[in-house]
């Protein structure tokens, strides 16, 4: 069975073909600039600069590279029997794949506000995508169900219980990748009674405490700008420093939000948001890459002894996504000093995890250490699979 998997952003469109249940990736690409004069789409080896005025025509060279016959990937289109969409932002509402109708899409427009730059392009990615595989089955895999888990003890916020009423908590995101790596480790660990903190650190990036296989605390909160330290978002501020940029300094609400969102963390701490060149500068003397770095893992191990005093203990420690499974040095800092709570890495394994399928345990650690890269498409193809089953 073929399973198309969609994320779709405002002017872009991820796509990767999937052979199920073996999981093989058939087709990956991705179609940039939608709604710009020159858009790229690009398809395996097959790439093509042309306008893509809507996600429309981005699909349908898709469909057309898939149907050619030199490709020999499909002969129909109804062979592709279900699409699986990311979609950020599922409120209290979706707690698991959830097959998409006219119900599922009102209720992902009343989510609009909460995420108002993701959720709209994912609809348009779902209707463009009905439009089109007509046939198929649409699914939504949101980005916050893994997090629905999370007890109120951890989600709510200290404030009038109207704005809890009103649905003001916290969500969580990157679900989707917590939940993938999180069950790899659970695997390697023969069990699903764990205590496990997966990092996922990116551009965006979020530590979750996942205990028993269900997320049960994460550092991102009721929107993406909370917890650790990321590529252009601030992580935890005091929320004074808000209202005084606001009332004494003379910023609008927009602005500061701009501030936060695309100004801050590694970008306003060392000058760049890519942790390749933090690390160059940082190799070279730089003082504010420096910095950056030991904030950046600082705030990592904060929420390291967090995570492991709220689940009395710690099986295994996971590192993805860009930084988390490319970068040793962030890797390094962000588990010294830690021996007191079992977290010991081998450091010459750190070094190249790969040649030790990813564990970089030292001998000496009693909590596993494991870079496993995250892999969002296939656990959606996964988890639309199992619901169309
Ligand atoms: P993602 O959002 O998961 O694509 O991750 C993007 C981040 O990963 C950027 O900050 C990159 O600088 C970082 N990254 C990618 N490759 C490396 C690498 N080899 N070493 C350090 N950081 C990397």
């Amino acid at each position: 069975m073929k399973i198309l998997v969609l994320n779709s952003g405002s002017s872009s469109l991820k796509f990767q073909l999937f052979d199920m249940p073996s999981g093989k990736a058939l087709v990956k690409g991705l179609a940039e600039r939608i709604g710009e004069k020159t858009g790229k789409f690009k398809a395996n080896d097959f790439v093509v600069e042309k306008a893509l005025p809507s996600h429309k025509e981005a699909l349908e060279l898709l469909t057309e590279y898939l149907l050619n016959p030199d490709h020999n990937i499909i002969a129909y289109k109804d062979e592709i029997a279900a699409v699986g969409h990311r979609v950020v932002h599922g409120g209290n509402t979706f707690v698991q794949p959830t097959l998409i109708n006219d119900e599922v899409k009102a209720k992902i427009k009343e989510l609009f506000s909460l995420a108002p730059l993701h959720n709209p392009a994912n609809l348009v990615g779902i209707e463009t995508a009905e439009q089109i595989f007509t046939k198929a089955r649409q699914v939504a895999i949101f980005d916050t169900a893994f997090h629905q888990s999370i007890p109120v003890v951890n989600h709510k916020y200290a404030i009038p219980e109207e704005f809890y009423q009103k649905d003001i908590r916290k969500y969580g995101f990157h679900g989707i990748s917590h939940q993938y790596v999180s069950r790899e480790a659970n695997k390697r660990l023969n069990s699903e009674n764990t205590k496990l903190i997966t990092l996922h650190l990116g551009n965006g990036a979020s530590a979750t405490a996942v205990l028993n296989g269900k997320s049960f605390d994460t550092t991102m909160g009721f929107g993406p700008m909370n917890g650790l330290i990321m590529g252009t978002r601030s992580g935890d501020i005091d929320q004074s420093i808000i209202f005084y940029m606001m009332d004494k300094m003379g910023y609008t609400a927009a602005e500061v939000q701009n501030i936060l969102n695309k100004k801050s963390g590694m970008m306003a701490l060392a000058g760049s948001n890519d942790l390749r060149d933090i690390e160059t500068a940082a190799a070279n003397g730089d003082k504010k890459a420096r910095l950056a770095l030991d904030m950046y893992a600082g705030a990592i191990k904060k929420y390291i002894g967090n995570f492991t005093a709220q689940m009395n203990g710690l099986d295994a420690l996971i590192f993805t996504a860009g930084i988390g499974e490319n970068s040793n040095v962030v890797r390094r800092l962000a588990t010294q000093s830690l021996e007191f709570l079992g977290i010991q890495v081998d450091e010459e394994k750190n070094k190249n995890p790969q040649a030790f399928n990813g564990d970089i345990t030292g001998e000496n650690s009693s909590v596993k250490v494991w870079v496993i890269p995250t892999n969002e498409e296939q656990e959606i193809a996964m988890q639309t699979f199992q619901l169309i089953q």
